[in-house]
């Protein structure tokens, strides 16, 4: 069962309303990565789309673990914006909403009285929000503040690395858990290349080689023997090469 929670606060002059889905079997589990555009930019695709309303949109799952899209980003970005209105006499009148998850339309769909008033809509939710927030208004045009890059894991303060790519057929278990595909700069699935050199990447130098993390990671394990099976090439079709990916799952059924 779907629950929405409203809540509104105040931030300096301003009144923020946050929308709220709690379903507590629903938790993100994955982090897209991405970073905010440069202000320049944003600003170009609003003064190009036209209009004096602006509605920013947030979501407060991955692209806010990676500060590129939550509230806090959203309220900065609305000053920024603010800023430049007032030093330009734009006249734009900036509002704000952070969605729990801007990826699934019952969100989406809760701020309609928003987008009512709206002239221009920005959304600071990855590629994948941008578009399903599309897909539930989509006589309205949808502008990206942010440039979506990877899927991968925090590491340290404010660092996030690249872990996968999606490409639909994960062979991992052979390469100690270490995916050559999206940590390799040559995406090598039987490396190493031979570039290595004191455990960094010969393409990236201020990277580590995947391959020498696998070799360490199967020696930790014991399991080198696993060095010697030669993949044969991969089957792309099941990646992006194949098209747009659709999984289904027997919801029915409880799988
Ligand atoms: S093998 Fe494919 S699915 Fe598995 S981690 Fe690497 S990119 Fe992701
Ligand atoms: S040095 Fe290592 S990570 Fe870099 S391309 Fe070669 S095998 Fe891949």
């Amino acid at each position: 069962m779907c629950v929405y929670k409203t809540r509104a606060s105040l931030h300096k002059r301003y009144i923020v309303l946050y929308v709220e889905y709690i379903n507590p079997t629903k938790e993100c589990r994955y982090l897209i990565i991405g970073e905010q555009k440069p202000l320049p930019e944003i600003i170009s695709m609003i003064e190009h789309e036209g209009g004096t309303k602006i509605l920013i949109v947030g979501c407060r799952s991955c692209v806010a673990v990676c500060l590129a899209g939550g509230e806090e980003e959203v309220l900065q970005l609305a000053d920024r914006l603010r800023e430049y209105s007032n030093s330009t006499s734009k006249g734009w009148e900036i509002s704000t909403v952070t969605l729990q998850r801007q990826c699934e339309k019952e969100f989406d769909r809760g701020i309609a009285k928003l987008i009512e008033n709206t002239d221009v809509i920005l959304s600071l939710g990855c590629g994948v929000g941008a578009q399903v927030l599309g897909e539930v208004y989509p006589e309205r045009i949808v502008l990206p503040g942010i440039n979506t890059s990877s899927m991968g894991a925090p590491e340290g303060r404010g660092k996030w690395k690249e872990r996968c790519v999606g490409c639909g057929d994960c062979t991992i278990q052979l390469s100690g858990g270490i995916c050559p595909i999206a940590r390799c700069s040559k995406m090598l699935q039987n490396g190493p290349c031979g570039g290595s050199q004191g455990g960094k990447c010969e393409v990236s130098p201020d990277r580590d080689c995947a391959w020498q993390l696998i070799y360490d990671r199967l020696r930790l394990k014991g399991r080198l023997d696993l060095l010697e099976i030669i993949l044969p090439p991969k089957d792309w079709s099941k990646a992006r090469d194949g098209g747009p990916r659709i999984v289904i799952k027997n919801t029915e059924a409880g799988r």
